[in-house]
């Protein structure tokens, strides 16, 4: 799960990481009365959405820029109005672009450095791994490709926790002396503390500034969260926006399926992550492309099954569903009267392949047989992904 940066920003607030002052806005009169509050004539505002690059970004309407320097109120709300209600394009967010909803508004701080920190899980180790560059402001894949050198790295043991001299260690690394090495400590840990009680997978600051009045602030964050913690983080999940996330997945995650959206024609309902990942290149092979990975889990009920179906459905790509489920927990017939059932009602007239096989298996195909649907029956994963590729083909 991600959030949006205001959203980080009253975490940073929470754990005492140093954040310039500012105020979130939905509307152009919200953003004058916010710029208002903050008061001096130095204000940024900062379009709202899931998605890093927005400085560089372009708005659908023409306008550029999602980072937008302003010295009055008024400038504030003309800027917010440019942005609220429409789309900005990234590269990060693909050619659509993401609507803005809302504005921060914060004040400007004069800068001298633009420097870079994260901390992530990282794999090789299983611990947290402190990721810091002097190179603030740009990517981190391309300081990574062409400067290498100036990224460093802190492994941390997770049962110590980050200590004191891991953290002068990065900001010596940082070039932060004196007062700043003080400042950077105490951020560094905070930082930390976030990522841990909030049970992050990654937290970004880019960029982490320095002022020419000696102050250490971030400017900008982006959060992962590990999504298998969010059960023991109702404060985090209460900042989802579900308008961020692909309408689909939401829907999925309402039921309890795991899905997610491919850009393939042909969908797969399957049970069982391994199933459903070696049926996506089985069709592939078969010379498909998947339309999205679906696991029903191993004791789906009809009501799933059939949620399963509708979104499946909802995407315009699809021509054609192959399910393909092997009852061990599951029951072949559960899942056959949830696929005439969804079938039924949403009047299915894409070509449908099935292959059952395992509990209850027999059950199962008569209630397919006996449905006057027209399903094509599969009897191995090879001969259900030929079947369903030459169906699409031929319709
Ligand atoms: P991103 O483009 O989505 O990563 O958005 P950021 O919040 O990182 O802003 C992009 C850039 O705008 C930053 O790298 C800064 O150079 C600049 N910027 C953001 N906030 C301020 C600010 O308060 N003062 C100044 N002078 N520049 C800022
Ligand atoms: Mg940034």
């Amino acid at each position: 799960m991600n959030i949006h940066e205001y959203q980080a920003r009253e975490l940073f607030e929470k754990f005492g990481v140093a954040t310039s002052k500012g105020h979130v806005a939905s509307t152009p009169e919200e953003a004058e009365k916010a710029a208002a509050a903050i008061g001096g004539s130095n204000l940024v505002v900062k379009a709202q959405i899931h998605a890093g690059g927005r400085g560089k970004g372009t708005f659908t309407n023409g306008f550029q820029g999602g980072v937008k320097l302003v010295h009055t109120p008024t400038e504030a709300r003309d800027i917010a109005s440019k942005m609220l209600g429409h789309a900005l394009v990234t590269k990060q967010t693909g050619p659509e672009g993401r609507v803005v909803n809302k504005v921060f508004i914060a004040e400007a701080v004069d800068i001298s450095r633009e420097l870079y920190i994260a901390i992530l899980v990282d794999r090789a180790t299983s611990a947290p791994m402190i990721i810091a560059s002097t190179e603030g402001g740009m990517d981190i894949e391309t300081v990574a490709e062409h400067t290498p050198e100036k990224i460093f790295h802190v492994s941390v043991d997770p049962l110590l926790g980050l200590q004191p001299f891991q953290t002068r260690k990065i900001a010596a690394n940082l070039g932060l002396r004196g007062p700043l090495m003080t400042q950077a400590s105490k951020l560094f840990t905070a930082l930390y503390r976030t990522f841990i009680e909030s049970d992050c997978s990654m937290v970004e600051i880019n960029p982490l500034v320095v002022t020419p009045d000696g102050r250490l602030l971030a400017l900008d964050a982006k959060f992962n969260f590990d999504d298998n913690a969010l059960y023991r983080q109702p404060a985090i999940v209460a900042m989802r926006d579900k308008e961020e996330e692909d309408p689909r997945e939401v829907a999925a995650s309402e039921f309890n399926l795991n899905y997610i959206g491919l850009d393939g024609n042909i969908a797969c309902l399957v049970n069982g992550a391994g199933l459903a990942m070696a049926t996506m290149d089985i069709v592939q092979f078969a010379g498909g492309k998947p339309a999205n990975f679906l696991d029903v889990g191993g004791g789906a009920t009809k009501d799933q099954v059939c949620a399963a179906f509708k979104i499946i459905l909802s995407d315009k790509n699809v021509e054609g569903i192959l399910v393909n489920i092997f009852g061990g927990i599951m029951d072949c017939n559960v899942i056959a009267n949830g696929i005439v059932e969804a079938a039924r009602e949403v009047g299915l007239k894409l070509p449908l392949v099935v292959r059952l096989e395992g509990n209850n298996v027999e059950a199962g195909k008569k209630t397919l047989s006996e449905s006057g649907l027209t399903i094509i029956s599969a009897s191995t994963l090879a001969d259900a992904a030929q079947k369903i590729v030459a169906a699409v083909k031929a319709a």
